[in-house]
């Protein structure tokens, strides 16, 4: 091993000798949750930066100890360590050749809130957003919040010394640690509680004190060497460091300074775990202001917003000041649509300045202050929190939107954060503006403004052949323009791999001197984070970006936005790490499978790093049938979460259908394929003869045998065939149809039809009271869905073009297409069109995009024809729902209604009708075949208690379930022994008196 260069001894692929040595080493000294396997390395490889640098070895430790026992093994065998939290660091500061220490797995917990002390002791994987629950009962809150706060966790926030966009209130993490406790690469344990509160010589090994004598220093410990180093640097330090509130870049010794009492405590934070391991810390908690009310300044542009902070924030006392400008409400329309564009003030460059008072008049009078003196072109107060929250959402999701151009380009970090003293920053961004187009990159900046701070990700040309170049040339001239401004290459995130080689731009040869000394003081071996700070890794080194090439070949699926590549696809995961958040309370769903298991295996991030492995081919080395690739898909839902909330459009629904269709093209499936996937078919051979085969289904031999065959879980009920079908009960009642009224046609689902008929009849008799002619599609028909989500994709490419013939003319005759199930819905708005164009060649400006395949043109017209059934009602003139005034209500929207559909319509209706609704976030666990799969029953059961379970517990009696999903349906009955309801039976008739065909039509398991 070199640590010195964090180069490993070992190869990249597969499970290297030197991976099992040190895996063996640290299991004998007592770690028990550890790997060395492929998969695990493959999941830590990255964090949200550029790089690629693939482990030996991921260490989950579950106390101190086990952490001193891995600085130990890792001493002894001279192998690298890396701390990692949740690994949000954009730099690369949380990768690593050796052994990652992930802290969040096991130390993640708040061990004590003391509301007199206003203080929060913490062990260091715990995430932010959890010290604010802990926090929030005695009115008082952790200051910093970066934006990454529902994920990133206090030991990471401690590295990096992160911030976020109420700095100017709250300053930086360093200034808000009162205690810090440590190891040194050495091992011994430092407590650090204050300005020149320890004496040097104090530190002792865990349980043993008086630990004297490590390696390069003279008496047992970093203090004295780390001493003279400070006395000996003091004109440097005082003229170089701590210059402005954002300096991020390098090791912060203005702490050391006499005058501020020798804090090592602080002068720690920010050291990119180089220095020391932080196993606890005790944090400053700060009183959370009662009212807030936000200012939206507009201006001419960004530059011209920029010029107006010194003044602002010389006027006034703000909470924030954060800039943006048209690029990122590009990327939001471009991303979500029209709709999600906010109507900000007339300009193109705007400031969001937030400021607090007592009550919400007192913020609000002090917004209208900054608004008069903002004298830019336009300007809004807004007091109501919800419409500041969606406005502060777009700036919190800039990083993740910000991934892409607004043309879809990718758009990396790299000059992610640098920052300038504010009076600078106009003119910095006007100067750093004429720098882009010298070499033809574009970006979305947006920043903290108030403190100078500018966040920027670049179209940096990774994919050609001078990709590298053009990265390094930029970077370097960037660091010189930074460094004439006085600024830092790093405002927040710190230098990680991204900026350490570009320190010596902006510091001089004795400040670096200062810093190599310290490193030395603490870390003599060079054990700590290596590349990182001294002795850099070249900063166009183990680019991920560039370590991956096209896969376009015999593809299922279209990528039509990634130019038919699925490389392409899969590397859209820039690692923000959105999906590791539990934003169920918020409404959020993604990703169910992680929230239950909090394994990075089971993310929607870990996934994409799997397959991202899988498509470079060193370490995940067996292509589409690579066991880690299996491993990682287990537990994904498939419930397109991701597709609309990854802020980077990740769409791992998508990739699992390909690669279940890869893995098996031509070889045996699992059984659950043949049984669930081809649910349709076998649910029509039933209909023929319902009564015997729900006889036989529930007698206890052949129902076992059932589902053994059909590889159901023993613990899942079988869903029992309805008397009559859906189609025969509207064939033997075609004659009372109503003939008049606007004609729709009712998607005849293979759920509604075979098992809950009563929906389609609810459905019938709401829409006909709406004043329309339903119809039904003259042959039975099917989505697909099943098919498509097992990974069948030829059969159902053949099913859907069966199934968009019939559809089509409808469509095209301007005759809405209504769905009642969701998720066969959403696959004709949206897994249709592509499932049925071809993956072409790559996209470039002029040339056509992927290729159409038959059916592609139905596809799309049937596509646009597609409505719920709360969208096709709020187009009925005149219609007027039930009135459910008071009814309470709890909804949980069927997780393809979150991503694809949409479920405002539904929302609106609802209220329109009077209901008491309360909507639930996440996902019911069940998600088509997956609960039902051998195997998945745990991980289903464990997502339905996140959200669905708790509300239903806690629902007053009479409380209606409204559930469209036959799988939302099915996991109520069989795990809360409850009847849900799909919309059109609410709508048909008042709750209480529901259509006598609303039943439970699971039977329990034995
Ligand atoms: C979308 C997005 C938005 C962001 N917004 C902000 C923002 O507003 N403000 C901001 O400051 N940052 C922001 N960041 C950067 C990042 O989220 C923060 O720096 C965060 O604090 C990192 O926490 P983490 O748990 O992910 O740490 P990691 O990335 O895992 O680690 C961060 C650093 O700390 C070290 N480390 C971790 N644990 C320990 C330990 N126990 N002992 C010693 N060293 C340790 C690591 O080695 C690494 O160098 C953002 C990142 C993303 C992706
Ligand atoms: S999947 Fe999306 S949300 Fe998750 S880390 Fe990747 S880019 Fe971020
Ligand atoms: S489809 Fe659902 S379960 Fe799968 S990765 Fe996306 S959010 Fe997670």
């Amino acid at each position: 091993m070199t640590p010195a260069t964090g180069q490993p001894r070992a190869t990249a692929s597969g499970r290297s000798g030197a991976s099992a040595e040190v895996a063996a080493a640290l299991r004998k000294a007592g770690l028990a949750d550890l790997s060395d396997g492929v998969l695990e390395r493959a999941l830590y490889s990255s964090d949200a930066s550029l790089y690629r640098v693939v482990p030996m070895v991921v260490a989950h430790p579950r106390d101190t100890d086990e952490v001193a026992a891995v600085l130990a093994v890792c001493r002894a065998l001279g192998v690298p360590l890396t701390c990692r939290g949740a690994g949000t660091s954009i730099a690369g500061n949380a990768v690593g050749t050796g052994v990652v220490l992930d802290f969040s797995r096991h130390l993640n917990e708040v061990v004590e809130v003391s509301p007199h002390a206003r203080s929060a002791t913490v062990q260091p994987g715990t995430v932010q957003a959890q010290v604010q629950r802990a926090a929030a009962p005695f009115g008082l809150r952790f200051g910093p919040d970066p934006s990454s706060h529902n994920r990133c966790t206090i030991g990471g926030m401690i590295g990096n010394n992160a911030c976020g966009s109420r700095s100017l209130a709250y300053g930086r993490t360093s200034g808000n640690v009162e205690v810090l406790e440590v190891l040194t690469a050495a091992g011994g344990a430092l407590r650090l509680t204050g300005p020149g509160a320890l004496p040097p010589g104090t530190e002792h090994g865990p349980g043993q004190p008086g630990r004297a004598g490590e390696r390069g220093t003279p008496d047992g410990g970093p203090l004295p060497l780390l001493r003279e180093a400070v006395a000996g640097g003091l004109a440097t330090i005082r003229t170089e460091l701590g210059r402005f509130g954002r300096q991020i870049s390098g090791y912060g010794l203005e702490h050391l300074l006499p005058e501020r009492g020798f804090d090592v405590r602080r002068a720690l934070v920010g050291s990119e775990g180089t220095l020391a391991v932080v196993t606890g810390a005790t944090v400053r908690l700060v009183p959370e202001p009662g009212h807030r009310a936000l200012a939206v300044l507009g201006y001419q542009d960004m530059a011209s917003a920029a010029d107006a902070v010194p003044g602002l924030v010389a006027r006034h006392r703000l909470a924030a000041c954060e800039g943006l400008d048209s690029r990122i409400l590009d990327v939001v329309t471009a991303r979500r649509g029209p709709g999600a564009r906010p109507a900000l003030p007339r300009g193109s460059g705007w400031l969001f300045v937030e400021v607090t008072g007592e009550s919400a008049a007192e913020a609000t009078a002090r917004a209208g202050e900054v608004v008069s003196a903002a004298g830019g072109t336009d300007a809004m107060v807004i007091s109501d929190p919800r419409h500041a929250a969606a406005l502060w959402r777009v700036r919190e999701d800039g990083a993740g939107l910000a991934g892409r151009t607004a043309d879809g380009r990718p758009a990396y970090p790299g000059w992610e954060d640098s920052a300038v003293p504010p009076a600078s920053l106009g003119n910095y961004l006007r100067e750093l503006g004429a720098l882009l187009g010298e070499f033809g990159l574009t970006g979305v900046p947006y920043g903290h403004f108030g403190d100078g701070c500018l966040h920027l990700r670049l179209d940096f040309p990774l994919d050609r052949r001078d990709g590298r170049t053009v990265l390094r040339s930029f970077m370097t001239e960037a660091a010189r323009l930074v460094a004439r401004y006085g600024g830092s290459l790093s405002g927040e995130h710190g230098d990680g791999r991204s900026r350490s080689e570009l320190l010596p731009i902006m510091y001089s040869a004795p400040a670096l001197d200062l810093f190599r000394r310290v490193k030395t003081a603490f870390d003599p071996d060079n054990l700590l984070n290596p590349g990182v700070l001294v002795d850099p890794r070249p900063l166009d080194a183990d680019l991920r970006a560039s370590a991956f090439h096209p896969v376009r070949q015999s593809l299922a699926l279209a990528y039509r936005h990634d130019g038919g590549d699925f490389a392409a696809a899969v590397h859209r995961c820039s690692g923000v790490g959105k999906c590791l958040a539990d934003t169920t309370a918020a409404g959020g769903v993604m990703c169910p499978s992680y929230v239950a298991t909090r394994n990075e295996r089971d993310s929607t991030r870990g996934r994409a790093r799997v397959l991202q492995e899988m498509v470079n081919g060193t370490l995940v080395t067996g292509g589409w049938r690579a066991p880690e690739v299996g491993k990682a898909l287990e537990l994904c839902l498939a419930c397109k979460a991701c597709s609309s909330e990854c802020p980077a459009g990740v769409d791992m629904a998508a990739y699992k259908a390909e690669v279940l269709h890869q893995a098996y093209r031509r070889r045996l499936r699992p059984r659950s394929h043949y049984a669930l996937g081809w649910l349709p078919s076998w649910a029509r051979a039933a209909s023929y003869l319902p009564g015997l085969v729900n006889a036989a289904l529930v007698a206890h031999f052949p129902g076992r045998a059932a589902r053994f065959a059909a590889g159901i879980d023993a613990r899942r009920g079988l869903p029992a065939f309805a008397p009559r079908t859906f189609r025969a009960w509207y064939a033997a009642h075609a004659g009372q149809r109503a003939s008049g009224g606007t004609p729709a046609l009712l998607l005849v689902d293979t759920f509604t039809n075979h098992f809950d008929p009563a929906v389609g009849i609810a459905a019938v008799g709401v829409l006909e009271d709406a004043g329309f002619s339903v119809r039904i599609p003259r042959r039975r028909i099917c989505c697909a869905i099943t098919w498509i989500s097992t990974g069948q994709l030829g059969v159902a490419r053949r099913v859907l073009r069966r199934t968009l013939a019939e559809l089509a003319p409808a469509a095209r005759a301007g005759i809405p297409v209504v769905g009642l199930e969701p998720s066969c819905t959403a696959a004709l708005r949206s897994d249709s069109v592509d499932l049925l164009t071809t993956a072409g060649p790559p996209r470039t400006a002029g040339a056509p995009g992927p290729a159409a395949r038959p059916g592609a043109a139905d596809a799309k017209a049937v596509a646009g024809a597609v409505h719920t059934l709360a969208e096709i009602l709020a187009t009925a003139p005149g219609w007027e729902p039930p009135d459910l005034t008071g009814t309470p209500i709890v909804a949980q929207p069927h997780c393809h209604h979150s991503a694809v559909l949409g479920w405002d319509a539904d929302a609106a209706l609802l209220r329109r009708a009077g209901a008491d609704l309360t909507r639930v976030g996440g996902c019911c666990g069940l998600a088509g075949n997956f609960g039902a799969e051998r195997g998945h029953y745990d991980v289903s059961v464990a997502v339905a208690e996140t959200a669905l379970l708790p509300a239903v517990r806690s629902a007053a009696p009479g409380t209606v379930l409204l559930a469209d999903g036959f799988s939302c349906r099915t996991q109520l009955s069989g795990l809360a022994g409850r009847t849900g309801v799909h919309l059109a039976q609410l709508l048909a008739r008042k709750p209480g008196s529901l259509p006598d065909g609303t039943r439970n039509p699971w039977r329990h398991g034995r």
